[in-house]
């Protein structure tokens, strides 16, 4: 029988010939990562269970980017514990404020050349199905798993079932990643991939920059898919090859699904087919064309996060709003995912646009994805948001509403003032 990627990269690290859906194995791991609030817990378990050392200084990141810059006591507690353990133990990818390659966790792990092909990697994080856009397997899981592979090195996975997603034709204008991935959750539910493996295939991947297809598999979770994953191609080495340490030339030859991979399932996307999305309260899957539903007032606009932080990302809201100006009452917060694009922003002048046309611009933080800080929504307020998730509560008050959009309705609905197309500015 043969193997999927996925099915491939865990049968290599699990030391095996072969993995079928199912088998439970025990897979080495090339990179495991922890944030401000899950790294303290698996710090308490480690230390709580004289674990010692870390199995490997150079595979362990830890990012402050929650609810930091701190902003409150307790997260100031929290990033210190992560901060000191970092120091304590050497840890090579320790990110702190301000520095260079700083950001929100999955904007900085593949823009720092950090994720490669065929790799391993875990997160306590539910969205570090991000990396799978290289061709890894990477997946979301808890403090404790955390605390032990930091020990181990390894820990152990069921292999999940495959759903292969066949992408054909292009996008249109104003179309985006996070339109087809909203499209395909719209398509199956949120939990219509459950424990599967999401592979992306087919003659459309090539019309996929990489920001479209990080983003595509960073909400992979919102079906409920153990990964996303999507095939090598001559984007990703380009990708690569400019952000890895000595470049990056050639994926590893093993990587590919087999001709015979076994798939539970095909699901055909025809790209040029998905329109502008918006996912309604309360649910990802809750999609809507934009253009379908009835004019849909809004107070804020938050334009940035894992899932659309990204510097293609900056420079299409900075596109939508160069030359124009929020409507009146609206807040439009824009927050580059990492330092560097800040800088970008800066050197682009896409900082200037923003500022002029009444935007506020955030230091790179997760801040208002999940209501932390930087946003937090009032009673009844309504949001448009790049961000990933639009769960009771998720952005502040349980009565207030998150609609997810792609970067270009995010801000064209901020000049509006409503949930706009960007066709409607021309
Ligand atoms: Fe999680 Fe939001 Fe931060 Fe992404 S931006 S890691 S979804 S809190």
């Amino acid at each position: 029988m043969g193997m999927t990627m996925t099915q491939k990269i865990l049968s290599k690290h699990a030391g095996k010939e072969l993995c079928a859906p199912g088998d439970l194995i025990e897979a080495d791991l090339d990179l495991l990562l922890g944030n401000d609030i899950t790294t303290p817990p698996a710090i308490d378990i480690f230390e709580k269970n004289s674990f010692g050392k870390v199995f490997d200084t150079d595979k362990i990141v830890m990012v402050p980017d929650h609810f930091a810059p701190n902003k409150d006591i307790k997260s100031a507690e929290q990033c210190k514990r992560m901060r000191d353990f970092a120091k304590s133990q050497n840890i090579k990818y320790y990110y702190e404020q301000g520095e260079e390659g700083m950001g929100v966790e999955h904007v900085i792990l593949p823009d720092n050349g950090l994720v490669l092909p065929g790799f391993a990697v875990i997160g306590a994080d539910s969205h570090t199905c991000t990396y799978g856009a290289l061709g890894a397997f990477s997946t979301g899981v808890g403090s404790t798993d955390l605390a032990c592979a930091m020990a181990a090195g390894s820990t152990w996975f069921r292999v999940p079932e495959a759903i292969r997603v066949d992408l054909k034709g292009k996008l249109n204008p104003y179309v985006s990643g996070k339109d087809v991935i909203l499209y395909l959750i719209g398509l199956i539910g949120v939990d219509g991939a459950l424990y599967r493996s999401l592979e992306f295939t087919g003659e459309g991947v090539a019309e996929l920059s990489m920001a479209d297809r990080l983003t595509i598999c960073n909400m992979a979770i919102e079906c409920g898919a153990k990964n996303g994953i999507f095939p090598v191609d001559e984007k990703t080495i380009e990708y690569l090859d400019a952000r890895v340490e000595g470049g990056y030339k050639e994926a590893p030859e093993w990587l590919f699904a087999d001709p015979d991979a076994v798939y539970e399932q095909t699901i055909t996307i025809d790209l040029s087919e998905v329109p502008p999305m918006v996912s309604f309260p309360h649910l990802p899957s809750n999609t809507h064309a934009v253009g379908t539903f009835d004019k849909t007032k809004i107070d804020q606009v938050v334009i940035g996060s894992c899932t659309n932080g990204r510097l293609e990302d900056m420079k299409k809201a900075a596109a939508v709003l160069k030359g124009r100006h929020v409507a009146e009452g609206i807040r439009a917060i824009i927050l580059p995912g990492s330092q560097r694009v800040y800088k970008q922003c800066l050197t682009e002048g896409l900082l200037e646009i923003f500022v002029d046309a009444g935007c506020v611009v955030s230091a790179p933080t997760c801040g208002p994805c999940l209501g932390g800080h930087m946003g937090v929504l009032a009673k009844g307020e309504k949001c448009v948001s790049t961000t990933n998730r639009n769960f009771v509560g998720r952005m502040g008050h349980k009565e207030s509403e998150v609609y997810l959009a792609g970067v270009e309705v995010a801000a064209a609905s901020a000049v509006k003032g409503y949930i706009a197309s960007p066709a409607e500015l021309e």
